[in-house]
């Protein structure tokens, strides 16, 4: 078990009820915000997208030529823990959009004047853009974090430590790496314990896991990337069990978004695949199966006949701002 991170500032829930719409298309976008004051520890959505967001640098097809023309904007999937009690703040995923995403979570937990611990620590789930690319905004040139504990696996740590501009974070200690191993439970805030579980993906800096967040109450399962859930036998009932939410790879619809590639080569499980193999469990505990890491192309994105329909079966597409009571 690694200590967990030192809670050195304490805030209390100041935000009164907040409710703020942003530009999007009604009923489908994940661009809702909605913050209640609350007494337990919670999980917040800051991002639903896959790595590049939307609108997708140099997509000129309707997704995001619409996106564009009304002013919508996806951020790539991203996770926050806030403790009202201490005020403390994990952050799951450094992504390209994190400073709107941690102004977000600044607004949502009441946090202000944070300066240069604008989290208590950070989880990484993999090297890919999407996922922890944001870490260049804890250097010197902007928020200048002081020794702010990153956890991940050993193999994202070496990399990190050995490559520019990473390696410079971490010799000038404005990140600490913290190395987790699999299935061995840490704890990064009090009150919250998190275990890593390795997932098949294209690893090619670094391997990739799984987190499930374990809450006094509560157990939140987070895969955003994964290549399929059969590659490994009884990896998805791993996954799942004990869990009471999660959040799972819902990068590619049913391939329709894609229609030049060979479906067989397409490394994410398709949406309905992932429906399939869960549609009981869905159907017992409606809301507790839901979709993060949309790709810009997704009908899950643009078509709300189809989210209407997913959540008819007890399925959901993440949205910005939406919270778990942990
Ligand atoms: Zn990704
Ligand atoms: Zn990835």
């Amino acid at each position: 078990m690694l200590p967990a991170a030192p809670i050195t500032r304490c805030h209390r829930w100041l935000t009164p009820l907040v409710t703020v719409v942003l530009a999007g298309c009604a009923g489908v976008s994940n661009d809702s915000t909605v913050a209640r004051p609350g007494r337990s520890m919670e999980l917040v959505v800051l991002g639903t997208a896959q790595d590049g967001g939307l609108p997708h640098v140099g997509c000129e097809r309707p997704c995001c030529a619409r996106a564009r023309r009304q002013g919508r904007e996806l951020y790539p999937a991203c996770l926050a823990v806030h403790d009202p009690a201490t005020g403390a703040l994990l952050l799951i995923e450094a992504t390209p959009r994190i400073e709107p995403q941690l102004a977000l979570l600044h607004e949502l937990a009441g946090a202000h004047d944070r300066g240069r611990r604008p989290v208590d620590c950070v989880l990484l789930t993999h090297a890919h853009i999407g996922h922890y690319l944001g870490l260049a905004h804890f250097g010197k040139e902007v928020a200048s974090t002081d020794s702010l504990p990153v956890f991940c696996s050993p193999r994202l740590a070496g990399f990190l430590r050995a490559h520019g501009p990473w390696g410079q974070l971490v010799k000038t200690r404005q990140i600490a790496l913290h190395e987790v191993a699999p299935r061995v439970a840490f704890s990064p805030l009090q009150g919250l314990t998190v275990t890593a579980v390795p997932v098949p993906h294209r690893d090619e800096y670094s391997d990739t896991m799984a987190f499930k967040l374990r809450g006094p109450n509560k157990t939140v399962l987070f895969v955003p990337d994964i290549d399929s859930w059969q590659q490994r036998p009884g990896l998805l009932d791993e996954l799942l069990d004990g869990v009471d939410v999660a959040y799972l790879d819902a990068t590619f619809y049913d391939g329709r978004e894609l229609p030049d590639r060979d479906l067989t080569k397409i490394r994410h499980p398709l949406m309905v695949d992932t429906m399939r193999r869960l549609a009981t469990r869905a159907k017992a505990h409606p809301g507790a199966l839901r979709f993060i890491h949309l790709n810009h192309t997704n009908p899950a994105l643009h078509d709300a006949a189809l989210v209407r329909d997913l959540e008819r079966r007890g399925f959901r597409v993440a949205r910005r701002g939406e919270r778990v009571a942990l």
